[in-house]
């Protein structure tokens, strides 16, 4: 439904994009994650047609974005990071304005109250949009955004500024059209885009870092092991008995966490509770504590919005 190739783009001096490359099928919902300034919001505008890439090809349902703009972009409905409302109109008039704008060729009253049940607006219709809450206002830019009956939806950042309930409210929305078109919505969270998407990619400098199945990437971290210890006894000596136990990939020490007693990560290729046990039996030094902790997609989040990973390019070209 959606192959993106190769994108690239440089604001004067700055490279925002870096050979951005993934598809997507028909009734995906893809998360595009990443902390600000990643390139999500660069990214659409090209997809969506209002801004041009430096290089780089895309294509909608078959169609190239830059060979045949106007076909392409009745493909796609977009709700872009700031929703393009007339404050002054009511939520019919601005409807109305747009369904005529985008040359819909629908029955006008009855496929704008469609949509207007479909993101629970209905009562709101007869309102002028400046008064209208944050909330209301996001539902009004879907809308604008479902006329014509798009098969692909691009949803930037939909849910910044809404209060928790607005937010249940909206993935809720979201998930339900999902069933009906693909969807890329674009979040800096990562438990949004868990809640919403069955795919996730996620972007750091202009760059993908990762990319694959939602249900995968939260499992993958599992695959190594980790654990917390605190163990009482010489430092050195504990932590050359924890790097010589079978399976231990990784030793970390964190400090003196009590007098004498010292605080270590490490990582495992399974699990090596037992392992760890028998080898301290053996020892003079006793173990505090031994807690496994996950691994997930969060730390590596994290990690990024840290700084500590850099974006990779690993040209995913199909997740
Ligand atoms: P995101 O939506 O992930 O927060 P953006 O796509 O808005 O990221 O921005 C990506 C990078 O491009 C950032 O470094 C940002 O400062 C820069 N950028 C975005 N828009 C412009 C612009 N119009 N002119 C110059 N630089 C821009
Ligand atoms: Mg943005």
């Amino acid at each position: 439904m959606i192959k993106v190739k190769n994108l690239t783009k440089t604001y004067v001096r700055n490279k925002a994009l870096d050979n951005i490359s993934f598809s997507l099928n028909e009734g995906d919902i893809l998360g595009f994650l990443g902390p600000n300034g990643a390139g999500k919001s660069t990214t659409m505008n090209i997809i969506t047609g209002y801004l041009s890439a430096d290089s780089g090809t895309i294509e909608i349902d078959g169609t190239d974005i830059i060979e045949n703009p106007t076909l392409a972009k009745k493909k796609i409905g977009y709700l872009p990071e700031i929703p393009p409302l007339y404050n002054d109109m009511t939520v019919q008039g601005y409807l109305e304005f747009m369904f005529k704008l985008k040359k819909v060729k629908l029955p006008m009253k009855e496929h704008i109250a469609t949509i207007c049940d479909m993101v629970k607006i209905t009562d709101v219709k007869g309102r002028i949009i400046k008064y209208l809450s944050k909330g209301y206002r996001q539902r009004v830019g879907l809308a604008q955004a479902l006329l014509g009956e798009p098969p692909v939806l691009i949803l930037d950042e939909p849910t910044v500024g809404l209060d928790p309930q607005q937010i249940i409210e909206i993935r809720k929305l979201i998930r339900e059209l999902g069933k009906k078109h693909t969807v890329i919505l674009s979040s800096h969270l990562l438990s949004e885009v868990q809640a919403v998407c069955d795919k996730i990619i996620i972007i750091n400098n202009g760059k993908i870092v990762t990319s694959g199945n939602t249900d995968e990437l939260t499992a993958t971290g599992k695959a190594t092991a980790r654990m917390q210890l605190v163990i009482e006894g010489r430092m050195q000596s504990v932590y050359s008995v924890l790097e010589r136990i079978d399976g231990v990939t990784r030793v970390d020490e964190h400090g003196e966490c009590e007098k004498g007693c010292y605080e270590y990560f490490i990582e495992s290729s399974r699990d090596v509770r037992r392992l760890v046990f028998r080898a301290f039996a053996k020892t003079d030094y006793n173990i505090l504590s031994m807690k496994p902790v996950s691994v997930s997609l969060e730390d590596t989040y994290l990690d990024i919005i840290s700084g500590k990973t850099e974006g990779v390019n690993n040209n995913v070209s199909d997740i």
